[in-house]
């Protein structure tokens, strides 16, 4: 395995949960293994008239337990084994809040910046064409995820409904409200990390309002989370995209920053100023002295070189993957408590599952509906982790993985092994 892999993070974490599990070797061996990869060059018309080759990929880790789903990532340093990574993850993520999904994950190695939306338009097309024979609305349904958008599943759902001839809604989910999205999907992720990070504060006997947090990331899932915790009490210190980090230890106008990025060159804060605030950088972000931090952009931010000098007591994994695991012990043994991201992001492809239910039943939920049902579902999964864990003394990561990996297990083995 390359140096650095992020696959064989995943693996780790997978190991120590099977020797918790006592599992099988034999099933262990099988989740060991995505399914399927495939990978797809991408020529593009780009608007000088140059051709550009792209490379994609589409990764289906496990469909044990029903069609893979996955989001799909535009960034210059997706590779195969980081989508391995993250469509292994799926599987877990899926499995702990316990719907009927397996993992998958896709993306394209682009730095999307840099590209037109025309360009970026033409590449999604193509990439879907290129994907089409092993995606579908019972085997496997892409999402968002970094850099891409309700915009970009439109463009997928309108090439596969052209290439098919009829209209297919229920290939992605993410989709704009207008083509069957579900209300409460854009900002679902965000608000299962304020679920979860309420629900370990409940458990710490901690009062949000006492709370102060630091978010990694002002994306998606950075902003959203920011957003709906400061609705809930919390002061929120510092928040940082890749222009670097905004910081106001008597907290920060988290609304004022989103509307700011609406209009802003490429969604960054860039050139965001209000009274209080300074600029630090996103290490110092990281190391900062507040209780919670959430840690929302890219995997391997906390890593052996920083985990020492994390003082938050509480790591809650918006990202996937954001925790390498040595350093996850230095804060295990700091006592610290890590939300994984297969529980703390999970909200995302929750109401990913209830917009696919809505669009196959062409019956549409309020958005208060999937709020309180998204509430139900992140509360319930917290829970069960959070006995176990107490149950078993085992950390948050460990017992999540161990209700996931033992779903998982128990799917494949009902199945048996084919032929
Ligand atoms: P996004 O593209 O909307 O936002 C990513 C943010 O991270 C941007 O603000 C970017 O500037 C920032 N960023 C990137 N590198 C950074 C760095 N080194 N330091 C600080 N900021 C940095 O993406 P997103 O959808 O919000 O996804 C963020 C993370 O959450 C990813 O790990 C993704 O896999 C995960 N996730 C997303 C969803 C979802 O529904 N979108 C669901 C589950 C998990």
């Amino acid at each position: 395995m390359e140096k650095g892999s992020v696959f064989a993070m995943a693996l780790e974490q997978l190991n120590s949960a099977a020797k918790l599990l006592k599992l099988d070797d034999n099933i262990l061996r099988v989740l060991s293994h995505p399914e399927r990869e495939l990978t797809v060059s991408l020529p593009v018309v780009m608007d000088d008239g140059n051709i550009e080759v792209f490379t994609g990929h589409r990764v289906q880790h496990s469909s044990a337990r029903g069609p893979c789903k996955g989001g799909i990532r535009y960034h210059q340093n997706v590779t195969l084994d980081e989508v391995k990574a993250l469509s292994t993850w799926m599987t877990w993520k899926c499995a702990v809040v316990n719907i009927p999904y397996g993992g998958g994950k896709g993306g394209i190695t682009v730095d999307p910046t840099k590209l037109s939306d025309n360009e970026i338009r033409r590449m999604t097309r193509r990439y879907t064409v290129a994907i089409m024979p092993i995606i579908g609305p019972h085997s496997d349904i892409p999402a968002p995820d970094v850099n891409t958008s309700s915009e970009t599943m439109g463009w997928i759902m309108d090439t596969v409904s052209m290439m098919r001839g009829s209209t297919v809604l229920d290939i992605v989910t993410g989709k704009s409200v207008e083509l069957g999205g579900s209300l409460g999907r854009r900002e679902a992720t965000g608000r299962g990390v304020m679920f979860n990070t309420i629900e370990l504060l409940k458990r710490l006997d901690k009062d949000p309002k006492k709370t102060t947090v630091a978010v990694q990331g002002f994306g998606n899932v950075g902003s959203v989370s920011a957003d709906l915790l400061s609705k809930e009490g919390c002061k929120i210190m510092a928040v940082s995209d890749v222009s670097g980090a905004y910081y106001n230890p008597n907290g920060l106008p988290i609304a004022d920053m989103i509307a700011y990025c609406t209009t802003s060159k490429n969604r960054l804060l860039e050139g965001f100023s209000a009274a209080g605030i300074s600029k630090i950088s996103n290490e110092e972000l990281l190391q900062l002295d507040v209780d919670v931090l959430v840690p929302a952009a890219l995997e391997k931010q906390i890593t052996i070189e920083n985990a020492e000098k994390i003082k938050a007591y509480a790591i809650v994994e918006g990202a996937n993957g954001p925790t390498t695991p040595d350093a996850e012990r230095i804060l295990i043994k700091k006592g610290k408590h890590v939300v994984p991201d297969i529980l703390a992001n999970s909200g995302g492809v929750v109401v990913s599952y209830f917009e696919w239910v809505q669009s196959i039943q062409s019956f549409f939920w309020t958005e208060e509906e999937v709020n309180k049902n998204l509430e139900r579902v992140e509360v319930d999964a917290f829970d069960a982790v959070w006995t176990l864990a107490q149950r078993e003394k085992q950390d948050l990561r460990n017992a999540a993985m161990m209700i996931a990996v033992d779903r998982v297990a128990k799917a494949v083995k009902a199945r048996g092994i084919w032929p």
